[in-house]
């Protein structure tokens, strides 16, 4: 059974800490549209620390892969997730220009009960291409859908089309 994790992120970056894990397709809501299969897992290692500022930031890296749908074909495309963000937690009313500018980095406010799951759920959409597609000349044919599965039916698709000429 999945069990999902929080953390206090700015207690969690103050000590050091780090959490790793798996987190199955299926548990990340978001991601569900885009998918193809819910299988496969995304690993996670969360660590906390702070920067030579004494800025508390976390540090989350994703290693995993998961069947998104292809926007040209409609069938699975495994799609690797792999990267690592550093995101800056940010406490209350504390998101300023400054903050946000610095040098492209994320901030998210921080929050006493960090959804993990939430965490890396933002990641990966992020992450991921805005219409997903197999490389060009790869894409399967689309199983059923553009035939007719009765074959009475097909005399009057071609008359159907006749008449439209
Ligand atoms: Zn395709």
């Amino acid at each position: 059974m999945f069990a999902r994790h929080f953390i206090d992120s700015l207690d969690f970056a103050r000590n050091g800490r780090e959490l790793r894990g798996e987190i199955p397709v299926s548990e990340i809501p978001r991601l569900q549209d885009m998918l193809a299969v819910a299988e496969g897992k995304i690993g996670y290692v969360v660590r906390g620390f702070q920067d030579k500022d004494g800025k508390p930031k976390l540090e989350v890296a994703l290693d995993g892969m998961c069947q998104l749908r292809c926007q040209r074909c409609l069938n699975a495309l495994a799609y690797p997730v792999k990267l690592v963000s550093r995101l800056l937690l940010v406490q209350g009313g504390e998101l300023d220009e400054s903050s946000v500018e610095q040098d492209d980095l994320d901030s998210i406010p921080a929050d006493g009960h960090q959804d993990i799951v939430a965490l890396v759920e933002e990641e990966i959409l992020l992450s991921l291409p805005f219409a997903p597609k197999h490389p060009a000349g790869t894409c399967q044919p689309v199983a059923g859908g553009l035939e007719w599965s009765e074959p009475e039916r097909k005399p009057f698709a071609a008359l159907a089309g006749l008449k439209i000429e």
